[in-house]
């Protein structure tokens, strides 16, 4: 596992990355996809307003989903983590309007500065900044939501093109193709894009302090995408998102595979609701169906480490409690309990319905009837099965308090692993 703390970390390795967090949410977690080749290269930022699920469920779902195989993809899936925490639009006031100045004094200045100079990364070819906005864009008036000065379902431009030698200067007509593409055999007309160009540099006083428009007087192309704020099913979103992904990676000769079906809403759906594990140093906490609160969670004081399978998965600390989130969604609330921690992986034999395994901490384990950890080394303890010293002893689903369980089927439960006083790390019990 690649646990480098830098502002931009993790290369592609497949379908799989990991989402190691610091709680400061001062560095920007970007995901690099197929960066060999200098063919062309595009940078997709999403969640750079907190309350537009649709802009950073989409491009974590890219990730997820997608391989890239000819040019880049350089994707920063929550840009504005403490705002999306909130489901707010900016909790220190709006980071699209901070990209002209922006004082050092503004909290948000490390990371608009660190942006700019991604942005301006002459490796990059082409920007897409991923939005939910108002209503559904159209080129006259129909009615409050049908109308011209709506933002949703739409690829907004600065100006039709860009004084450039750039391959993806003519905005207009890259924007106009995009939307040929995602309205073509389009079963629901209402969703259907458009092109909106704000004029920014005559018009636009108020978008001239944007961040596609900090790349346009950088000579960089940049577009945004707008899915609609009053499409309410998320799925929904991601997927007109994803299509809009789509067609600007095919317009700019970016090859990809994918391994989901994206007419497939239920799939969508289903993916974007795997929220999968947190790993807290030496430990484990599944998120799907997790309880609300879990009390009692084995912590180091200070600098401890999180890990999550899901990019989106962010954690506040506030009093004494830890709230852990995938996106705007509060997944679970726990408490700390505070010990001497290892934070290096250990392995523990356990007999498996009969059969014995070596298994290592932060993993998962399947029982069909019951287990037994054969340990002698170290204190085991099955997180409510009562009697804290639980090495060698046969455990079954009935002898351990539902009470005790992690998820709300009652099915996952704890192995903590302690020598003397030091928490060794746990492992979690999967009842079938
Ligand atoms: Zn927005």
């Amino acid at each position: 596992m690649l646990r480098l703390f830098l502002t931009v970390f993790f290369l592609f390795s497949g379908f799989l990355f990991s989402n190691v967090i610091n709680l400061k949410y001062n560095t920007i977690n970007m995901v690099k996809m197929h960066n060999e080749d200098d063919y062309s290269r595009l940078l997709i930022i999403g969640g750079i307003h907190g309350n537009e699920p649709g802009s950073y469920f989409a491009p974590n779902f890219f990730t997820k989903h997608y391989k890239v195989t000819k040019g880049s993809v350089w994707v920063i899936p929550s840009l504005n983590t403490k705002s999306i925490q909130r489901n707010a639009r900016g909790i220190y006031g709006d980071m699209n309007r901070k990209f002209n100045y922006i004082s050092k004094k503004d909290r948000d200045f490390s990371i608009v500065s660190k942006l700019k100079k991604i942005i301006l990364d002459e490796r990059i070819d082409l920007v897409l900044n991923l939005h939910d906005g108002h209503g559904f864009y159209r080129d006259k008036y129909h009615n409050h939501l049908f109308n011209p000065k709506a933002w949703g379902q739409a690829s907004i431009i600065d100006q039709n093109k860009l004084n450039s030698s750039s391959k993806f200067a003519n905005l207009r007509d890259i924007a106009n193709q995009v939307q040929e593409e995602i309205n073509k055999n389009a079963s629901n007309k209402k969703y259907n894009f458009g092109v909106k160009n704000t004029n920014t540099k005559e018009k636009n006083t108020n978008m001239q302090k944007s961040l596609t428009y900090f790349a346009i007087k950088n000579k960089k192309p940049a577009f945004a995408v707008e899915t609609s704020k009053n499409i309410k099913k998320i799925e929904v979103k991601v997927q007109y998102q994803i299509k809009a992904i789509e067609a600007y990676l095919t317009i700019a000769g970016i090859e990809f595979t994918k391994d989901i079906n994206i007419s497939d809403l239920s799939a969508i759906k289903k993916s974007i609701y795997e929220f999968k594990n947190l790993r807290i140093n030496n430990s484990i906490l599944p998120l799907e169906n997790i309880r609300s609160y879990i009390p009692f969670i084995p912590m180091a004081r200070k600098n401890n480490e999180f890990e999550f399978d899901n990019l989106l998965g962010s954690i506040k600390k506030k009093k004494k409690l830890y709230y852990v989130f995938i996106g705007n969604k509060h997944i679970t609330t726990f408490k700390p309990d505070y010990f001497k921690v290892n934070k290096k992986k250990i392995s523990i034999s356990i007999e498996i319905d009969g059969e014995i395994k070596q298994i290592s901490t932060t993993s998962q384990i399947e029982v069909e009837n019951s287990f037994k950890v054969i340990n002698s080394k170290y204190r085991i303890n099955v997180i409510g099965y009562g009697k804290r010293k639980d090495n060698n002893k046969l455990v079954s689903l009935k002898d351990i308090g539902s009470k005790y369980s992690l998820d709300k089927k009652k099915k996952i439960y704890r192995i903590e692993i302690y020598d003397k006083k030091i928490f060794m790390g746990s492992v979690l019990v999967k009842f079938k």
